[in-house]
């Protein structure tokens, strides 16, 4: 976009309408904020704007609106694919919903509670502990995301498997649409049959149909016993036909279940040494499960005697079992950190894909082989949330590559990798969602009926482009 009015009369418009300490201007090149977390983009912005309420939030989007200017949503800046950072014209204003942190309500009767945007994951969990309730988003990044993001992506994380993504932990959501209308959907009812749900649609939209301002969520009994193993097995074909035999002893008690190939695995025990590592040397690969319940059972004798059936036995071979709070944070701090090892190790390309579970095994084979074939001076680090079909299919260099090949590689393995997700009628983004990094693949590889429903929602909604311009759709806004 480019602007039609003189910056410095647009920012006194901005003070004088939002108020002086709602306006940060102009940002220093290297503001926190205008960098991607990955580091891969840089941008610039007219201004960071800080609403302490909706109505702010309104009366900046109404602004905007009327001189068509582009507007960034911005909650913990964690996301992995460009989406919160402002394109690099200095036009747009990037939003920051941190100052809207307040839990609003929390209704135990009703298993609910109502956050602002700004608040972070965290911050939702242990307002849902403190009433004795849980709230199971669990993310690498829950310390600084914030719901705003977690809905904005429709986060997923380590919980899915049994909890399922952001979209069905939220039961409402309150919104402000680029025209500065408020949508009101807050409400903690279970069933509401009346039309379309909208706010379904905002979930996941990545800042591009309005700004979400606050949403109210599910909430859980706390959860009082739990049971964590780590599993030594052969192979991904194993851990695929372990996670069906757990399902049917242990039922929906299942909550966590991470497939850790070998390299990944050697990865952390070079990089993170800090890390303890159960087995030495380290299997082909491992599987990290976890059972809860809010009921007080002995989770640790039903996950032992699940993992004793006959058709687990033939699969397994070797086991620890958590018999502490420490142990079971030491054994998902070697899961938790497979990023940390490959942002220690270097540059690296990073696949959020998912494909059918039966799928898993053949797909990480035929990475494999081409990966050894193709790019051999790269390493597979390919792991994830299998039990829902989601792994993280990154390469890395191997240790004394040339730098310039590997990095010369980037297109050709990310262009093999989702071809043969897109074969497997898998997902090029699982839960990381497009921003500006897959923006041209979702182009190429959605379905034109898809995209062009996108395009007549977004023009619908977003008659003007406003919304992060060049985020999840091309900017058609024409500015
Ligand atoms: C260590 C680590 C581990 C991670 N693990 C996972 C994981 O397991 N699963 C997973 O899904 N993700 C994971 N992520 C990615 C990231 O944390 C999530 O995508 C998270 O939901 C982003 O939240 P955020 O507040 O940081 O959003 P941001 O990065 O600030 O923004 C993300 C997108 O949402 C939009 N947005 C932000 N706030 C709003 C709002 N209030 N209204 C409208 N749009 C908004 C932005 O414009 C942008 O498009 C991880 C990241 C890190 C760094």
């Amino acid at each position: 976009m480019t602007l039609k009015h003189d910056p410095s009369m647009l920012l006194a418009a901005l003070r004088a309408a939002l108020g002086e300490d709602c306006v940060r201007a102009p940002l220093a090149d290297d503001a926190p904020e205008l960098r991607d977390y990955r580091r891969r983009y840089q941008g610039r912005a007219l201004a960071l704007l800080l609403p302490r309420d909706t109505a702010q939030v309104s009366t900046l989007l109404r602004f905007c609106f009327e001189r068509r200017i582009g507007v960034v949503p911005q909650g913990g800046n964690t996301s992995y694919n460009g989406g919160a950072t402002p394109d690099g014209s200095g036009t747009q204003v990037l939003v920051s919903l941190r100052r809207m942190n307040r839990i609003r309500a929390v209704d135990a009767a009703n298993f609910s509670l109502t956050a602002e945007a700004g608040c972070t994951l965290q911050a939702v969990q242990d307002a849902a502990e403190a009433a004795q309730r849980f709230f199971p988003l669990s993310l690498g990044s829950q310390q600084s995301c914030q719901i705003g993001g977690n809905l904005a992506t429709n986060a997923g994380g380590l919980n899915v498997l049994r909890f399922g993504m952001m979209r069905e932990l939220t039961l409402g959501i309150e919104a402000v649409l680029p025209d500065g209308s408020v949508l009101d959907g807050l409400t903690g009812l279970r069933k509401d049959n009346t039309g379309y749900d909208l706010k379904s649609l905002l979930i996941g939209s990545e800042g591009t149909l309005g700004i979400i301002t606050a949403a109210t969520l599910k909430l859980w009994p706390a959860q009082r016993s739990s049971a964590t193993a780590l599993l030594a097995i052969e192979t991904p074909a194993a851990a695929i036909r372990l996670l069906s035999v757990l399902r049917e002893h242990v039922g929906e008690r299942l909550t966590s279940f991470e497939l850790m190939p070998h390299d990944a695995v050697e990865l952390v025990r070079t990089q993170v040494p800090e890390v303890r590592m159960p087995f030495t040397p380290t299997p082909p690969c491992l599987v990290l499960c976890e059972l809860t319940s809010a009921a007080i059972e002995p989770l640790d004798e039903l996950l032992q005697a699940a993992l004793l059936a006959p058709n687990a036995q033939a699969d397994i071979l070797d086991a620890v079992l958590a018999r502490s709070e420490a142990e079971r944070m030491a054994l998902w701090q070697m899961r938790e950190s497979i990023p940390e090892a490959q942002r220690r190790h270097g540059p690296s390309f990073k696949h959020d894909v998912s494909v059918p579970l039966d799928a898993i095994p053949s797909f990480m084979q035929r990475v494999s082989d081409w990966v050894l074939q193709s790019a051999p001076e790269s390493v597979l680090i390919c792991y994830g949330h299998a039990g829902d079909g989601n792994l993280h299919c990154n390469l890395s260099a191997r240790p004394g590559a040339d730098m310039a090949t590997f990095k010369a590689r980037e297109s050709a393995v990310q262009s093999f990798i989702h071809d043969l997700v897109m074969q497997f009628r898998g997902s090029i983004s699982a839960e990381h969602g497009i921003g500006q990094s897959k923006l041209i693949e979702l182009q190429r590889r959605a379905s034109p009926v898809k995209l062009a429903l996108m395009a007549q929602l977004k023009a619908a909604i977003d008659p003007r482009g406003i919304m992060n311009p060049g985020k999840l759709l091309p900017d058609l806004s024409g500015q």
